[in-house]
């Protein structure tokens, strides 16, 4: 079966078709990043009007890119949440309208349900396996005994991770998004130059936070401007990075001895960091458990995610209504056990 895909949750108006809820057949992403720097992040405002303006001729690249004719689809699938409401708004009725007068079934996806499937995409484990998420508004531990299951272990108390990067970037004066730009800084500086904090929380625990990281980055960088000695941006953007990378990686390696033998996927746009990358591999060896994160390109947003999120729900037949609306913080355990499902 082939699913027609289409996502609007932030910035990325983004549509593809995928087969079998595995081979891409086109994978069409429009980003507003170079609109959204000028004011330093997503203005939600901006992003959906931006989607207004792409969203149709998004759609049809995907058709024609894959080669595919509506009556070949056997469904649509669309982001309906987490995410900016106005923005996820565009892409539903896009959805509804094109699945309407097609005529087919079309099914709700939880956005943070798409980056967990986006390694299907890739070649990578079936489960049991866990999953690392760390995006711009996600930072979150999930084990996935099946398709249609999803234990959250642990999440952010504060900031996610990417927002904790892009935040850092901008107290260094870098443009938005500022992960690349800190991991690309940090390539050249002293991850040991400014100890900073690592927030362990319980002893046992699988949360996150990282609003305290940001802080002391913050005060580091004011107190220096105080005394009149500039820091060297290139050691703030190593230092932040390491206390980042190593709390994420031992909660992870901590997941990972609650279910031994596990694979784990790192999955969401701050997977693309390449410390996290070289660290996850050096414990992976040690502890010895598989990783993997879906090539950089399936990371970000986009719109094949959402198709092979909603393969597993089209297998067993489950869909949504056309009274389908935008939820802006849409739950995953809600999501998971069918809430506003229909089933035929
Ligand atoms: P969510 O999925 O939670 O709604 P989002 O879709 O905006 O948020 P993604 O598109 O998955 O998030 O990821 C974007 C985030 O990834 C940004 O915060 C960006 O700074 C971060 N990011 C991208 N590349 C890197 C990198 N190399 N290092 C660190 N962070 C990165
Ligand atoms: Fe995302
Ligand atoms: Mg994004």
């Amino acid at each position: 079966g082939l699913i027609l895909a289409v996502e609007t949750s932030c910035d990325e108006t983004a549509a593809a078709v995928v087969e079998g809820g595995t081979r891409i057949r086109s994978n069409i992403v429009s980003s507003q990043i170079a609109i959204h720097r000028r004011f330093g992040g997503v203005v939600p405002e901006v992003a959906s009007r931006g989607h207004v303006e792409q969203i149709t001729a998004v759609m049809a690249a995907a058709l024609e890119d894959a080669g595919v004719h509506p009556q070949d689809l056997a469904a649509v699938a669309v982001t309906y949440g987490p995410g900016l409401v106005g923005a996820l708004l565009v892409g539903l009725m896009a959805a509804k309208t094109f699945a309407w007068v097609h005529g087919l079934p079309l099914i709700g996806v939880h956005h943070i349900v798409g980056h967990l499937f986006a390694h299907r995409l890739a070649g990578g484990p079936e489960p049991p396996w866990l999953a690392l998420v760390v995006s711009g508004g996600h930072t979150e531990l999930i084990y996935i005994p099946n398709d249609h299951t999803f234990e959250v272990l642990g999440r952010t108390r504060d900031d996610a991770a990417g927002e904790a990067f892009d935040k850092t970037a901008r107290a260094l004066g870098l443009p938005y998004p500022g992960g690349p730009q800190i991991d690309a800084l940090a390539s050249s500086g002293d991850p040991e130059r400014y100890p900073l904090p690592r927030s362990w929380l319980e002893e046992e625990s699988l949360d996150f936070s990282f609003s305290g990281l940001k802080t002391a980055v913050l005060n580091l960088l004011n107190d220096a401007r105080q005394r009149g000695d500039g820091v060297r941006p290139e050691d703030v953007a190593a230092s932040f990075q390491a206390a980042v990378v190593e709390v994420l990686v031992e909660k992870t390696v901590r997941a990972v001895r609650r279910y031994p033998g596990v694979p784990v996927v790192v999955a969401g746009g701050v997977a693309a960091n390449s410390a996290l990358r070289r660290v996850m591999d050096r414990r992976a060896e040690e502890e010895g458990f598989l990783w993997s994160a879906p090539p950089l390109a399936l990371c970000t947003d986009n719109a094949a995610m959402i198709a092979a999120a909603a393969w597993p729900r089209l297998s067993r037949g489950w869909f949504h209504g056309m009274d389908l609306n935008a939820r802006a913080n849409l739950g995953l355990e809600a999501w998971a056990a069918g809430t506003g499902w229909r089933r035929s």
